[in-house]
């Protein structure tokens, strides 16, 4: 009798358990369509071009490993609320071409910043865009017409793709997951030319590899959007690709036929992808990613509800007290190369009585996709910042760097205070004036969860930052 009557229990439980799950099934469908539409255009120069990234090449391009892409993910949630991801195989976008990539869309389809990510992977193995890092680069004058009308290119077809994904809605579903894998190496903290004798690494790192599934409802895969916080510069050499975000995505182009993989760059400014610099190691490292993907894609993923929300701002970054006229004067008689360039340029430019840059406008943004929140920031950020953002809205967040203007390092407050490439002498390659004011990461993380508040973003851990 016992036995019957838990029986009967057990039977009624599962009853009322299917009852549920049902029910919530027959909810979420409705609540999760969502509209998605993607596309993608070949943007490989045809005739050679300076390629971005190190001041040391001395001449144009010569042939390529692969094609270089621009991609967009168009959504649209239950309200009819859109944005669009832009990704893209090029250095990172500077402020002028972004502007007017931005503005173009507002005017033909009414979107705001806040609805716009674009994305740079940040290949050191695409072509060099106007207005950026422009000191590092000895253009003559043939390459600076051809770096100009790359970009005025670039504007047109980075529109044209819009176009295309935001014609292409249809109905979708979204999924998202984090993967792992492991090939970035903090550069700052471990030497590269003494990794083998290393048998332990140094950190921080952030290992995740984020994953955005859209398929169709038919279940069939039309985007697969993934990201790694990792420097693209395995490859130094001059045959244009997409270094191993390149290969990452034609990996699983090629896996998920009719599906287009777009890659995101994180925090990845102080990672370096080691050991590097042949092409076997790019492909390594491709497919390692690819195949994180490629597990998260077969493994559950976590469904969104069709619901957008989005904020962005852009706040008044201090810089620091520029070097005197006699400190620029001294350096010039010592520099070489670009360093000599760029202070060259900063005399001239102070003695024809121009205004010196004190504030940069950082473009920061959140979006949030169902329950799922995605934080940008502009610049080479470092991975502290996705470190320190994750431990206030969880594990899961999902951070892009290089995103919507990339205009110089973005340095932790220790890493701003350590100096070297990423906390200082690399604002002489992007061309400012000095390095940026000692409250950087405070103001940035302060926008942070300002916005987080307006979108409703919840804190999972509050007290690490004084509100
Ligand atoms: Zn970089």
């Amino acid at each position: 009798m016992k036995t019957i009557t838990s029986l009967v229990l057990i039977f009624s439980m599962a009853l009322l358990g299917m009852k549920t799950a049902h029910a919530l099934v027959g909810k979420d469908l409705d609540s999760m369509q969502w509209k998605a539409g993607v596309s993608k255009i070949d943007i490989t120069p045809k005739d050679p071009i300076w390629l971005a990234g190190y001041g040391g090449r001395d001449h144009p391009s010569e042939g390529m490993l692969h094609p270089i892409w621009i991609k967009a993910l168009a959504l649209e949630d239950a309200s009819g609320k859109q944005v669009v991801l832009i990704t893209s195989d090029l250095l990172g976008m500077p402020k002028g071409l972004s502007d007017r990539i931005r503005s173009g869309l507002k005017e033909r389809y009414g979107l705001e910043k806040s609805q716009i990510i674009i994305n740079s992977s940040h290949t050191h193995s695409g072509p060099v865009l106007e207005n950026s890092l422009s000191d590092i680069y000895p253009l003559d004058e043939a390459q600076k017409i051809r770096v100009s009308t790359y970009s005025e290119e670039l504007v047109t077809e980075t529109l044209r793709l819009v176009e295309e994904a935001l014609d292409s809605l249809q109905p979708a579903h979204l999924f998202v997951e984090n993967g792992v894998t492991r090939f970035q190496v903090n550069r700052r903290n471990n030497a590269e030319n003494s990794l083998l004798q290393q048998t332990e690494l140094r950190g921080p790192n952030d290992y995740a590899v984020p994953v955005i599934k859209v398929a169709n409802v038919a279940g069939e895969i039309l985007a697969i959007a993934f990201g790694y916080a990792c420097h693209p510069t395995v490859l130094s050499g001059y045959a244009i690709s997409g270094d191993y975000p390149g290969f990452a995505q034609l990996e699983l182009e090629k896996n998920y036929p009719g599906a287009v993989a777009l890659f995101f760059q994180g925090a990845g400014a102080d990672q370096n992808p080691l050991p590097r610099r042949t092409v076997f190691l790019a492909k390594q490292y491709g497919k390692s990613l690819a195949a994180a993907v490629e597990r998260v894609l077969s493994e559950g993923m976590r469904p969104l509800e069709a619901r957008i929300q989005t904020a962005y701002s852009e706040i008044d970054l201090a810089l620091s007290t520029p070097p005197s006229m006699e400190t620029l004067t001294a350096f010039i008689s010592t520099a070489s190369g670009y360093q000599k360039r760029w202070a060259t340029r900063m005399k001239d430019e102070r003695e024809q009585g121009l205004p010196v840059l004190t504030a940069y406008p950082f473009p920061v943004q959140v979006w949030t996709l169902g329950d799922q929140p995605i934080m940008t920031l502009g610049g080479e950020t470092v991975v502290a910042y996705a470190l320190e953002l994750k431990k206030v809205f969880g594990q899961d967040l999902v951070v892009m760097g290089y995103s919507n203007d990339v205009m110089g390092y973005i340095p932790s407050t220790t890493i701003l205070r350590e100096g070297g490439y990423e906390g200082a002498s690399s604002q002489m390659v992007y061309g400012m004036p000095s390095t940026w004011a000692a409250t950087l990461e405070i103001e940035i993380l302060h926008e942070f969860l300002r916005l987080a508040e307006q979108v409703g973003v919840p804190k999972v851990q509050s007290g690490l930052l004084p509100n």
